[in-house]
């Protein structure tokens, strides 16, 4: 026997009337509910790469190089130079007057960053 229970409802995506059995039936036919689930996923799909997208114009296009001399604690004459856009010249005359201390390693350069701070503030 029936249980005489006959709603009459829409198909949430067709919007036909239909009589549904159950009342958590949101569709007149399994051809609509599989056509609006996939639907749905094609939507969830397009949040998913809209999202996708901005994260990636947040995150930065590429991290700084550390070979940059902005970065280091020790500066070679060169990096001094670029950095502090002044010659060879200024950089060794400075280092002879005593102005700024470096040290060697092995035949190279290097002078502490602070010395420059040290020098312009
Ligand atoms: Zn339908």
């Amino acid at each position: 026997m029936s249980t005489g229970i006959h709603i009459p409802r829409t198909c949430i995506f067709c919007g036909k009337v239909f009589v549904a059995q159950k009342t958590v039936t949101k569709y007149c036919s399994h051809r609509c509910n599989q056509r609006h689930y996939k639907v749905l996923k094609r939507q969830e799909k397009v949040q998913q790469t809209l999202e996708d997208d901005k994260r990636a114009a947040t995150e930065p296009i590429a991290l700084p190089s550390t070979k940059s001399p902005g970065n280091k604690e020790y500066l070679s004459v060169a990096d001094a130079c670029e950095l502090y856009g002044i010659s060879r010249f200024t950089v060794y005359r400075l280092i002879e007057s005593g102005k700024i201390a470096a040290g060697k390693m092995g035949r190279r350069t290097i002078i502490p960053r602070s010395e420059f701070t040290k020098l312009f503030s």
